[in-house]
């Protein structure tokens, strides 16, 4: 389907499976697939799934090097993947952005290089308590090798990151504020202009993980004033296998490299190197050159609908959910209330019944959720919760999604006789 058809501010996501092969599969309960965890990994669009394959057919060889046609081919489409990605995200220049192969290597590499190189003993380090663990260890790794400090931001009972709390610890004036565009695990989008001013005047450099954000709405590094970002590829109907860090280019160049070998450096002799201009000092070994061309037309199909008709579409089937939900008894939904801080990731959970369970019985009403503590343990333990059940909505979803996931949740009851 044409997703020109689709400029509008809400669309009809189900026009759009069509595009999506997975959907063509039949799904073991006999019922079609209702699809609740993009928030995981996306399904791939037919025009994906051809770029890998053009990638690999017809344009295949390895980038950087060649003095022949193929390969300068090759490089051009990598290339062109990098602009598709600095513009996608609103970065000033391409070579702000570094191929790595997902979020947590993009965070890593950022913990790696810049941390080693400028936090020491005693150094105050923040993240948050709403953090993926992907936004976590690595700043446990760096404070227990550099005997910084480690704290994190309070959250509050609605899920919201507390303000108060990071202004206070602000004041101590950190290194460097880690912190989560969207809570994979609460659905909470954060204030990231605010805290980002906030703290730059606290003189911390910004990290965010923008995972859960760049696939679902317009995300602008420069309007959100912050230092790194990073993204993952699958997320966002792209291949798996490549992610992105964007990061000022006066850090980037300033930074060691993560990992040293081929394609990343400038002169070799036996007695020393020097490393490439940046983005390749950060770009050892050979890249997913055709995942990069699946990113860019994961990029274009995004692009094609519109990112604020994404973010609108998903908006009014959050709030659909949200309100199916809470005329439910017994259903507790994680997170704000309001859509303006509420992407569409519903986090919940179903009194009596475990969310293993919950999913177990939802896959035989053909609704695919997640349960488990979503790689955010320290959100299940602000919450004393095991784990719940978490249901996130993307472009291919509609209101009979919506309608599949109340009908899977009145049956869990019923079957576990807590209706
Ligand atoms: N950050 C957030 C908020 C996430 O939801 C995830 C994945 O679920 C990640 C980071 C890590 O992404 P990846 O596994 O692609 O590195």
């Amino acid at each position: 389907m044409a997703v020109e058809q689709l400029r509008r501010d809400v669309f009809d996501g189900s026009a759009l499976r069509a595009d999506f092969p997975v959907f063509d599969r039949p799904h073991r309960s006999g019922l079609p697939l209702a699809f609740l965890d993009s928030a995981a990994s996306a399904p791939k669009p037919r025009s994906v799934i051809e770029a890998v394959a053009d990638a690999y057919g017809h344009h295949y060889a390895n980038v950087h090097r060649g003095i022949y046609e193929l390969s300068e081919d090759a490089t051009a489409r990598f290339e062109g993947a990098r602009r598709a990605v600095a513009r996608f995200i609103g970065a000033p220049s391409d070579r702000e952005i570094v191929f790595v192969r997902n979020a947590t290597e993009a965070i890593n590499l950022v913990a790696f290089s810049w941390g080693r190189t400028n936090v020491g003993a005693g150094d105050l380090i923040l993240s948050t308590q709403m953090e993926h663990h992907a936004n976590l260890v690595p700043w446990q790794q760096l404070a227990t090798e550099t005997g910084a400090r480690l704290e994190y931001v309070a959250i509050t009972d609605d899920g919201r990151l507390d303000l108060d709390d990071l202004r206070a610890r602000l004041a101590q004036r950190p290194k460097l504020l880690a912190v989560g565009h969207v809570s994979n695990a609460l659905g909470t989008i954060n204030p990231i202009e605010e805290v980002s001013r906030l703290a730059h005047d606290a003189g911390a450099l910004v990290v965010l993980d923008a995972a859960q954000s760049v696939p679902h709405m317009p995300v602008d590094v420069t309007r959100l004033g912050v230092d790194f970002l990073a993204l993952s590829g699958h997320k966002m109907l792209g291949p798996s296998g490549i992610g992105a860090l964007w990061g000022r280019r006066e850090l980037l160049e300033a930074m060691p490299p993560f990992m040293t070998g081929g394609s990343m450096i400038s002169k070799v002799t036996l007695e020393g190197t020097t490393w490439a201009e940046v983005p390749l000092k950060f770009e050892a070994g050979t890249p997913a050159i055709a995942e990069a061309a699946g990113l860019h037309a994961a990029i274009d199909y995004l692009e094609g609908i519109g990112m604020d008709a994404v973010r609108a579409h998903e908006r009014f089937l959050f709030e659909q959910a949200r309100d199916a939900l809470a005329a439910l008894p017994g259903v507790r939904l994680l997170g704000p209330e309001s859509a303006d801080e509420h992407a569409a990731v519903l986090s919940f959970v179903i009194d009596g019944v475990h969310p293993h369970d919950v999913a177990t019985v939802f896959d035989h009403h053909g609704v695919a959720v997640r349960a488990g503590h979503h790689c955010a343990q320290p959100v299940m333990a602000r919450y004393d919760l095991p784990a719940t059940t978490r249901a996130s909505l993307y472009v291919y979803n509609d209101l009979d999604d919506v309608e599949r996931l109340v009908s899977a949740i009145r049956a869990t009851q019923t079957l576990f006789g807590t209706a």
